[in-house]
């Protein structure tokens, strides 16, 4: 992962994507107070304050503001394949789909696939070869429904891509030393993946807690399903709320981060 500076505006990207990309922070836009600065989701913000925080990261990266398409999140594993005239839903217009969708595939060019986040991970796909992108949402819910494998195969299944050539990439959220859980949640990932034990500790102050490595399970679902190309961020939203909105930190008073991707 790499940092991109362009005058106030600080943003990420990955070197192993190759398409038009990025992971943004909160920095470089025009929102104020708990929006400040580039919110990138409306919530309680000023309308046009966030179109011109897109303005200011789509140009940045080559891409249209007209041509997101955001899906809502609802920590579930639904998966929508996205298509041209779904441009400018979220943003400009309606999402029509009533359900909710934490992730998007599309082999189509132009569209500017959108997640957000304020610690959750988003995971940023490529395939070259049959060029196919995705971004997907996966906060512990979606990671324990297994969502990061469920965007592989509709991948495959969808557009014939193998797991060997997609590029993958895992951004900042919520780190090891600070993503800390109830017993109850650290069951139901070992429940479903017997290996999330070894990303498990225990908080030596509190024996009911535990922290969870979020970005390691999610390497290691990449891993086994066959994905070589990985590039774990490894950064804590939590850790740096200089540079990032933080759902534990700052609750729903907050702006949104957000990950683009498009071919
Ligand atoms: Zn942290």
């Amino acid at each position: 992962m790499k940092k991109i500076k362009k005058d106030k505006l600080e943003y990420y990207i990955f070197e192993n994507i190759s398409v038009r990309h990025c992971f943004s922070t909160r920095l470089g836009g025009v929102s104020e107070g708990v929006h400040a600065s580039l919110n990138l989701g409306f919530r309680e913000d000023k309308r046009e304050n966030v179109l011109k925080n897109y303005d200011i990261i789509c140009s940045a990266i080559g891409v249209e503001k007209e041509n997101t398409f955001w899906t809502k999140q609802v920590h579930e594993d639904n998966i929508v394949v996205a298509h041209k005239d779904d441009r400018g839903k979220g943003l400009l217009r309606e999402r029509t789909v009533p359900e909710g969708y934490d992730a998007i595939i599309t082999n189509e060019k132009d569209i500017v696939l959108t997640g957000f986040s304020a610690d959750c991970v988003l995971v940023f796909m490529h395939d070259p070869v049959q060029n196919a992108v995705a971004i997907c949402h996966s906060g512990w819910r979606s990671t324990v429904k297994q969502i990061v494998p469920k965007v592989l195969n509709k991948m495959k299944k969808e557009f014939g891509c193998e797991s060997r050539n997609i590029h993958c990439a895992i951004s900042p959220a919520i780190g090891k030393e600070c993503f800390q859980v109830g017993e109850e949640v650290s069951d139901e990932f070992i429940k479903v993946m017997p290996f999330a034990l070894e990303y498990i500790v225990p908080d030596a102050e509190n024996g009911e807690k535990r922290y969870i490595d979020l970005h390691g399970v999610i390497e290691r679902q990449l891993r086994e399903n066959g994905v070589t190309s990985i590039d774990n961020s490894r950064l804590c939203t939590m850790c740096h709320p200089e540079e990032f909105f933080s759902h534990r930190i700052m609750g729903n008073e907050r702006g949104s981060m957000a990950g683009l991707i498009s071919l």
